[in-house]
């Protein structure tokens, strides 16, 4: 039971109870409730200012997580950096000198993104800094691998066509060494067989009996297999491209026409002794560009380094060309 209260009423000199208005009772509850409100709100405030949540605490461990995860990834740029900067090394010193294209610039592979600010979404945070770095970085590398790759692409062109060039052009002795009997005369001044005058002498002679094999030096068209040249007798002529022509002169029979497509290697002829020799032999020219050049430098296919040191030294000696 709650305690009643008096108070004592001088007007009719009696006690009169008072009566506790219900408008009071309302005031004091409202105060008390906004004090504690208050008070609680000020707890609250100031115990986040010291304290963390189970919730601040999971999303302060995911940000240490992912900072150190950050920190290996780049490390594992770094690693590929290293990776490609060595593909790119050989790429230049060895690939595309091989294959005589011009090396790519270092400024052209590192090429940065010039311009507007790629990176704003990503400023204004904590962790801005190692985020933007690592993006950076990742955008460079992309575009080192698309330049790497566009240069391999050209080299795999190059080579493609190095491969041909080099199975077109005259690469060995027309005829198998075994063949020859004497290796006769070479390219440059020699004693004319008909006229014993000095006279130049374009070709080179190979001495062996009537009937040995003659094969093509390089892959190509046979634009001739006649003998409507004065001279040269019954002659072959192959057009390797790239500029190469070879030709077979005084042969004894054919073994290709005209127009045919021939081989490195191939036989096309015999050797004979038709038009302008003195014996059977056969005279071998090489043509780059429309002019005859020595032919003693388009045999290392075929031949050892001692029969090539012998045949330089026959082939040096100012005799008397078989023509
Ligand atoms: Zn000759």
């Amino acid at each position: 039971m709650s305690k009643v209260k008096y108070y004592y009423d001088s007007d009719t000199l009696s006690y009169k109870k008072i009566e506790r208005r219900k408008r009071n009772t309302f005031k004091y509850a409202s105060i008390f409730i906004l004090g504690s409100a208050l008070f609680g709100f000020l707890f609250v405030f100031l115990a986040s200012q010291f304290i963390q949540s189970p919730k601040e605490r999971a999303l302060a461990r995911e940000l240490q997580h992912m900072e150190l995860q950050y920190q290996l990834l780049n490390k594992k740029m770094d690693e590929a950096q290293s990776v490609l900067a060595n593909v790119e090394q050989r790429d230049n010193a060895i690939y595309r000198l091989y294959f005589a294209a011009n090396p790519i610039p270092e400024e052209q592979r590192k090429a940065g993104f010039g311009g507007i600010n790629r990176y704003k979404s990503l400023e204004g945070f904590d962790n801005s800094k190692i985020i933007i770095e690592a993006n950076r970085r990742m955008d460079i590398l992309q575009k080192q691998i698309v330049v790497q790759s566009k240069s391999l692409d050209e080299i795999a062109v190059l080579a493609e066509d190095k491969e041909k060039f080099l199975a077109s052009i005259p690469a060995i002795q027309p005829i198998n060494s075994d063949d020859l009997t004497r290796m006769a005369s070479g390219y440059g001044y020699r004693t004319d067989p008909f006229t014993k005058v000095r006279k130049f002498h374009y070709g080179m002679d190979f001495t062996a009996p009537q009937g040995t094999p003659i094969y093509a030096a390089g892959d190509g068209v046979v634009t001739r297999a006649d003998n409507s040249a004065t001279g040269y007798g019954n002659h072959i002529r192959i057009d390797h491209g790239y500029g190469y022509v070879t030709l077979y002169a005084h042969l004894y029979k054919y073994n290709v026409r005209a127009n045919q497509k021939v081989k490195r290697g191939d036989l096309i002829g015999f050797v004979g002794s038709t038009g302008r020799s003195e014996a059977p032999h056969l005279h071998y020219e090489v043509f780059k560009d429309d002019d005859r050049i020595n032919p003693i430098n388009f045999y290392y296919g075929n031949l050892s380094a001692e029969e090539y040191s012998k045949l330089l030294e026959h082939a040096a000696l100012e005799n008397q060309s078989l023509d």
